[in-house]
């Protein structure tokens, strides 16, 4: 059987390691300083309005900047920084803002490094079997493909790693199709993956997030590096790091049975630190209560009369992001009296059975399979892909819930807070030094 090498060394603070990483794998075999090199970190979202604490979130800009700084030293002059960061303006949350606000300027001006911003396009229709997907063209020309994801676990997916983070390179609509009401969300990441093979993996688990893929999952300090070749071996090194079984992971299953790889991490040729004794197992899922009628927090806290049923696969980035801010507002909302049998839809598919007051149906996806459901007694719609913030805490109180933007505020604050007088959670991280 052929082995892959994945490197997995300690970042302990020391630039040196990201190089290591990438030298003990042979990162840039095949690299010759005349093909276009295209880096797509994970800087999933933005957030200049609300606290955000990006740990275990985005790409480190450190990685990124020593990746640049290694490619130059290699003679490489055609360098590409893409990622298509979730658009949403009331936050200022974009990728343009989010390269700012970590200084990738500086990477355009001391390095002559072209930062493009994916939601833009242009876009090339690609053709799998049985579905097309629209692929930023920039990826698909470029001749060597390094991908920068984050040591996280995902709410869906279980992980979000390598695979998962190529996804940013699809046009809006493409990924919310992904998010398909009858097809598996990971059998599109891993044709995605399995069409773009980049050319190096290196998995960012400067942080890792417990319970991702967005700030209100915990971040831990790991100081873990892992990078190969081969994009399915530094996942299922990563998948086995984070604690979780390879096989358990669709995409990766998946992969491994069109390629007929195992999947128990046989065919890895580790270099470096010992994997077993880097485990440190995070959860992915969020617990909810078992008649499904909301999260365990709501059962831990006495809410009753309300019906909100766990998100599935369907609902996308956008709507999930906005589904823990309704989480949170009706909590705040909540006097200590059951609410007054309500319910509430989220994703694409979910109907409601009826037996309800009033049915929220949270963004348009939800609205359309809900159109003329005789179960509904009033349907109360919150339109929008994703609603709007605003819109959903005024339609809220119009209902007769009381819930307080500031409320969500304290939230991220709190979230924030975790992280403060715990130096080994470092701000520094997400800024490009550019000395
Ligand atoms: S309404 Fe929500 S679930 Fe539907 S496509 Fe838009 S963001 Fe996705």
């Amino acid at each position: 059987m052929e082995l892959s090498k994945v490197s997995l060394v300690k970042f302990n603070d020391e630039r040196l390691n990201i190089r290591r990483a990438v030298e003990m794998c042979e990162g840039f075999r095949g690299l010759t300083s005349a093909k276009k090199v295209l880096l797509k970190p994970n800087l999933v979202m933005w957030d200049e309005v609300l606290p955000f604490p990006r740990f275990g979130v985005i790409t480190t800009a450190l990685v990124v900047e020593e990746m640049v700084r290694m490619l130059k030293e290699h003679g490489c002059s055609d360098i590409t920084i893409a990622e298509a960061t979730t658009e949403d303006k009331a936050i200022n949350s974009g990728t343009l803002e989010a390269y700012r606000g970590m200084g990738y300027h500086q990477l355009e001006k001391k390095y002559g490094v072209k930062l493009l911003d994916l939601n833009r396009g242009p876009f090339e229709k690609v053709e799998f079997d049985g579905f097309s997907l629209n692929i930023a063209a920039p990826v698909l020309e470029t001749d060597f493909l390094i991908n920068l994801p984050v040591l996280k676990t995902h709410n869906t997916t279980k992980v979000t790693l390598g695979f998962k983070n190529l996804k940013g390179c699809l046009s809006r609509r493409s990924k919310i199709f992904c998010h398909h009401a009858e097809l598996p969300l990971d059998r599109f990441i891993q044709r995605l993956g399995e069409k773009l093979a980049p050319a190096l993996t290196l998995i960012d688990g400067i942080y890792a997030l417990d319970r991702g893929p967005a700030m209100n999952g915990t971040a831990h300090r790991a100081d873990i590096l892992i990078a190969s070749r081969d994009m399915f071996a530094a996942d299922v090194a990563g998948t086995m790091i984070l604690g979780m079984d390879p096989a358990g992971i669709g995409h990766l299953a998946e992969h491994a049975r069109r390629h007929d790889l195992p999947l128990d991490g046989s065919n890895l040729e580790i270099c470096g630190e010992n994997l077993s004794s880097l485990v440190m197992p995070l959860k992915w899922d969020w617990g909810w209560l078992e008649d499904n009628s909301g999260p365990t927090a709501f059962g831990r806290m006495g809410i009753s009369g309300i019906h909100y049923p766990k998100y599935d696969h369907t609902i996308c980035s956008g709507c999930s992001f906005l589904n823990n801010m309704i989480l949170i507002l009706l909590i705040g909302a909540y006097t200590g009296e059951p609410f007054d049998n309500i319910e509430f839809l989220t994703g694409k598919v979910a109907r409601s059975t009826g037996g309800f007051k009033k049915t929220f149906l949270f963004g348009n996806c939800i609205i359309r399979a809900n159109r003329d459901n005789p179960a509904i007694t009033e349907a109360v719609e919150i339109k929008g892909c994703p609603p709007r913030a605003e819109d959903i805490v005024r339609i809220l109180n119009e209902h007769g819930i009381k819930a307080d933007f500031n409320t969500y505020i304290q939230y991220r604050t709190s979230l924030a807070a975790r992280y403060h007088d715990r130096p080994e959670f470092r701000e520094d991280h997400f800024s490009v030094a550019g000395e």
